[in-house]
């Protein structure tokens, strides 16, 4: 079967479901709006999706996809576009969910290209013209220490990688100036998870042991 006409397979299988008694609710929602109370901030990635991580379903969970799951800093009199700090500001603002997750996850292709560009036998040549400057975003993560690198694989490098970039991710979230209100007032909770393919566990970030340590 080809890849399209799987998916008018599975579209033909979710308006089955779609239309089932059971399922009123999603069908309200067109008339009253989205409600979710949680956002993530995930990867691109095709196997890293918020929805099915927490057996959530339509209209629970606001989500922003992008190449490594990055926030960038605030900036407000920038000219280039911002398309997730605008997801951000309406999640925050006008959806005011309680929770923001930013997911990262294994095996990772941005940061995989963030370690490579830190390489010095890199091929100039082999540049990304979008997804280097986007990745720069998180460019202190892949700066190892002479002794981390001398002693790490690449993947554990990369799993290292991965997590400090979502706490610089996690960090910039906080900059802005309304989640940093909503923190403060205690109507908002922000968190770094780590999702690791290979097994399908979770961590999450523990500001106080400064660990990402198992979710449940
Ligand atoms: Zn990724």
């Amino acid at each position: 079967m080809d890849s399209y006409t799987k998916l008018l397979n599975g579209y033909a299988k979710f308006r089955d479901q779609y239309l089932a008694k059971e399922n009123d609710i999603w069908r309200d929602w067109a008339k009253d709006g989205q409600n979710p109370k949680v956002m993530f901030i995930a990867c691109s990635d095709s196997r890293v999706n918020p929805v099915i991580l927490t057996h959530s379903g339509l209209g629970e969970i606001f989500i922003v996809n992008n190449v490594a799951n990055l926030v960038p800093p605030y900036k407000k009199d920038d000219e280039t576009y911002h398309g997730t700090s605008a997801a951000i500001e309406f999640a925050v603002t006008q959806l005011k969910v309680e929770h923001i997750i930013i997911m990262g996850h294994s095996g990772c292709g941005g940061i995989r290209a963030l370690i490579a560009d830190h390489d010095t036998d890199k091929d100039p040549e082999a540049n990304f013209s979008f997804i280097r400057p986007w990745m720069k975003i998180v460019d202190e993560a892949a700066e190892f220490t002479a002794v981390e690198k001398e002693n790490s694989s690449i993947e554990v490098l990369a799993a290292t990688c991965e997590r400090r970039a979502s706490l610089i991710s996690l960090n910039n979230l906080m900059g802005f100036p309304w989640v940093h209100e909503a923190l403060l007032a205690e109507t908002l909770q922000v968190h770094a998870w780590h999702f690791d393919i290979g097994s399908g566990t979770i961590e999450a970030y523990n500001t106080d042991t400064e660990q990402f340590e198992d979710l449940v």
